[in-house]
């Protein structure tokens, strides 16, 4: 595997790749890998063969009071990951090189990007389209590879891929979670033994709610049951929880279409995210 840390070598070592054959694959990260990034990677590896993983902790895309310093980085690990699963490329520029003196230039996706996270962290969505535009234009793969753990992220970059004529095939990959259902996180490493076990209830609350939704039950009840979980549950401030349109993300009253169900919630410093599908009752 290359590590490449300028434009130029990245660009280079692209060409390498394509003129061996074969489909180039990205899977955009911010490392501290684990076993959710892992199966980007080898949808990846499917759809490709050959894999490029960039490893960018976007400082645009973390607001003033967020925890862009605290951010885990572990890149010597996450090298010998990446190494192990076959990826040709690790893409790893310094912040100076993804944004040089006098960057100006900032993408901006309407609509979808307003609720939910995009309410909760303004800002957020502007810096994840800027960079992964960036992302597409220094690698120009032929596919790239987002979680569904990160669920308006996923549609965020569906449209802008669309808008912009990118002609990146956009994959979305299924959430990877712990035997206890909790979604595996880089951001699971901040919580405490005992935040850790009490976060069970996050992924709990969700399956409870989407399943009396699917069942028929109200859905501003299960709802209501839902926060009420997380709160006795020790989470504080609860950000959403809501039943949104599973393309456009418009919260819904009522299950009568394809929906997804969607929260975030702090436990202790840590602010967790997490979503389910709900089939149309
Ligand atoms: P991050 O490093 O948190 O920016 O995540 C990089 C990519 O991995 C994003 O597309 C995430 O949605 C995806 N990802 C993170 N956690 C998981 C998970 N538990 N399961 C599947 N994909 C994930």
């Amino acid at each position: 595997m290359q590590i490449v840390r300028t434009v130029a070598a990245l660009r280079e070592a692209v060409a390498a790749l394509r003129a061996d054959g074969g489909r180039v694959a990205l899977v955009p990260t911010m490392g501290a890998l684990h076993a959710g990034h892992l199966a980007l990677v080898a949808e990846g590896g499917a759809r490709g063969p050959h894999v490029v993983v960039s490893i960018f902790v976007n400082p645009t895309q973390f607001g003033p009071n967020e925890d862009f310093d605290a951010y885990p980085r572990r890149e010597a690990a996450d090298a010998r990951l990446l190494e192990d699963a076959g990826v040709a490329i690790l893409w790893a520029p310094a912040v100076e090189e993804m944004y040089p003196q006098g960057f100006a230039t900032s993408i901006t996706v309407a609509g979808i990007t307003e609720g939910l996270d995009g309410a909760a962290r303004p800002g957020h969505f502007d810096g994840v389209a800027t960079v992964v535009n960036k992302l597409f234009a220094q690698v120009r793969p032929d596919v790239a590879l987002f979680g569904e753990k990160d669920y308006q992220q996923l549609a965020v970059i569906r449209r802008m891929a669309a808008d912009l004529d990118t002609g990146v095939e956009i994959v979305g990959v299924p959430t990877q979670r712990d035997d206890d259902g909790l979604a595996l996180s880089s951001r699971n490493a901040y919580l405490q033994p005992e935040e850790r076990q009490a976060a069970r209830a996050l992924p709990r609350a969700l399956g409870e709610a989407a399943a009396a939704i699917a069942a028929g039950g109200d859905v501003a009840q299960a709802l209501e049951v839902a926060r009420g979980r997380l709160t006795d549950a020790g989470f504080a401030p609860i950000d959403y929880v809501l039943l949104c349109d599973a393309a456009t993300l418009e919260p819904l009253s009522r299950a009568d279409r394809p929906a997804r169900l969607l929260a975030a919630a702090r436990m202790g410093r840590t602010r967790l995210i997490d979503n389910l599908e709900v089939p149309a009752a």
